[in-house]
């Protein structure tokens, strides 16, 4: 695979992706070619990818635009699918941008790999599409009980992959990754806004008692995953990406708060989220018998990481939150 589609790639997790692909850390893939397709949307940064690089393309669109696709997708031989509506609150307000982005866009880029022949695809889910889970582990034929719209959004999405490998044969991927921080992550998710917000002096607000539970997951480490899907995983076949911390929000705020030299006086607790999962819990044995995988970024060490790259970089967040 030398001419790599990336959809999303101006995003938090795509940027990652494409930036670590583009400075060589995917062992023989040093001189692979990549195009980026994103809206730019509000959660898209051309400022996060290195757009003086030789070997990336940067396509400003719709992956609704079939006309667009059609032209775009000749040329390439893989696809990696992170363009997403990506924020749970935005779609408890409204859904509508969701359904179009996550699942008809997702249908129209699936049309588009079918009649171009470009294929494999990699599709970005989540582990959200399975629900809340009190006690053990999802793998991968747990059922999907999607409780938000954006994780019934997302599980649409998973599901139409599936039917596109079984209906048209198309060599489809399906990864299904925890919570993710790293750097670059729009302001609206828990860990950027609450740094943000904590490196300001202000308050940050923690939703409900705290209690639910997320398993955390470095950025590098879910590409790294994503990268093993493309390169070595099965047409047709589910990966759910693990290895993360369980951590309650309460224990992350407790971390953040210490990073950032805050105590508890700057948590101010806010009516819970409507529909709140309790706790997410993917069991990865899968992707790591088949492929090797395993993560390697200690959160605490991340965190550390991350919590002082945006120290080092208001100039990337501060038209954020201004905004
Ligand atoms: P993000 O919101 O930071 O980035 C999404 C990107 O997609 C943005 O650059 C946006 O401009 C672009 N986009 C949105 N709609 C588009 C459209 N119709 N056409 C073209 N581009 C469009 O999201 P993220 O956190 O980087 O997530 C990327 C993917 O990973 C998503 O599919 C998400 O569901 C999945 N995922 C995220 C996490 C997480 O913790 N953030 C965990 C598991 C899976």
């Amino acid at each position: 695979m030398s001419n790599i589609l990336v959809t999303g790639g101006a995003g938090f997790i795509g940027s990652h992706y494409v930036r670590t692909l583009l400075s060589g850390g995917y062992a023989g893939y040093e001189d692979a070619r990549v195009t980026v397709l994103d809206k730019l949307s509000y959660a898209g940064n051309p400022a996060n990818l290195p757009l003086e690089d030789p070997r990336l393309t940067f396509v400003r669109g719709d992956i609704g635009n079939q006309e667009l696709l059609l032209h775009l997708l000749p040329g390439h031989d893989a696809i990696v699918h992170f363009a997403a509506e990506s924020h749970v609150d935005r779609s408890v307000d409204g859904a509508a941008a969701f359904v179009r982005a996550n699942v008809l866009g997702t249908q129209n880029l699936l049309d588009a790999a079918v009649r171009t022949g470009t294929g494999p695809v990699v599709h970005v889910s989540t582990d959200e599409v399975y629900g809340s889970i009190d006690s053990g582990s999802w793998t991968e034929s747990a059922p999907l009980l999607a409780n938000s719209p954006y994780s019934a959004s997302k599980a649409g999405s998973d599901l139409l992959a599936r039917a596109y490998h079984r209906t048209h044969g198309l060599d489809v991927r399906v990864t299904r990754c925890s919570n993710n921080y790293g750097t670059h992550q729009h302001v609206e998710k828990l860990i950027p806004n609450f740094v943000t917000r904590l490196l300001r002096g202000l308050q940050v607000p923690l939703y409900g008692d705290g209690g639910n539970i997320r398993e955390w997951l470095h950025v590098d480490d879910h590409c790294r995953a994503l990268h093993l899907v493309l390169t070595g995983g099965r047409p047709g076949a589910v990966y759910n990406i693990g290895g993360a911390t369980p951590l309650t929000n309460r224990q992350m705020t407790e971390r953040l708060l210490e990073l950032c030299a805050a105590d508890w006086s700057a948590v101010r607790f806010v009516a819970d989220r409507k529909g709140h999962d309790l706790r997410y819990a993917v069991d990865d044995t899968r992707i790591r018998t088949e492929l090797g995988y395993a993560p390697r970024i200690p959160l605490d060490e991340g965190l550390a990481q991350v919590v002082g790259w945006y120290r080092d970089h208001p100039d990337w967040w501060k038209p954020l939150v201004e905004a």
